[in-house]
């Protein structure tokens, strides 16, 4: 193991390895980095994670990240609420609004159901998702979930969930390569995959 000349340092560059996708060497970098800068830039940095976490909030009604109780796409009378797309994550909602193609409104499960990570339906705000349903005005809901067999296994889950509600329920497009993660397909293909779905089927 790395001896560091400083605990600081150390407990640092352990916070920021802690990240996903940043290993030591990275971390040391950004740490190093933090370090070249004046005191008042660190403490702006630090504020703005910490005020994050403690200060934000999610949407009452789709669960995506908003500085208010209900976020702006939910408030936004232009938006289709009859149509709601349901996505695993926060990303997940940023990278069909790039696409500019949809209209209506989200649902974030917030993960997927997956059994090897011990991630139950409870977990995940299905519940929720039953209830707007239920409520009435929807008409479709688009699964928009990864194609892995985790986001397969949710999908049948809230087909089977939401089947007897009478909404239309359909699934993206799979132009998007098996394994792939919803935000990393590129626009026009997410734009594509959404446009072009189909009735889920079993
Ligand atoms: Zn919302």
């Amino acid at each position: 193991m790395q001896h560091y000349p400083s605990q600081l340092l150390e407990r640092a560059i352990d916070e920021f390895a802690k990240l996903p996708g940043i290993g030591d060497k990275t971390a040391m970098r950004l740490v190093l980095h933090l370090l070249r800068q004046d005191t008042k830039a660190v403490e702006v940095f630090g504020q703005s994670i910490i005020r994050l976490r403690q200060e934000v909030k999610f949407c009452r009604h789709c669960h995506n990240i908003s500085d208010t109780e209900v976020c702006d796409i939910c408030a936004n009378p232009r938006r289709d609420h009859s149509l709601i797309c349901v996505v695993e994550d926060i990303q997940d909602v940023l990278a069909i609004e790039n696409t500019q193609q949809y209209n209506g409104v989200y649902h974030v499960l917030g993960g997927v159901i997956s059994p090897m990570e011990g991630i139950g339906p409870s977990d995940l705000q299905i519940a929720s998702l039953v209830e707007r349903v239920q409520g009435g005005e929807v008409s479709e809901v688009i699964l928009a979930l990864s194609p892995t067999m985790e986001g397969d296994t949710t999908n049948y889950y809230l087909y089977r969930k939401l089947s007897d509600t009478g909404v239309k329920i359909s699934v993206i497009a799979r132009g998007v390569a098996q394994n792939d993660q919803l935000q990393y397909t590129d626009e026009v293909t997410l734009g594509r995959a959404i446009a072009g779905r189909t009735p889920f089927a079993v």
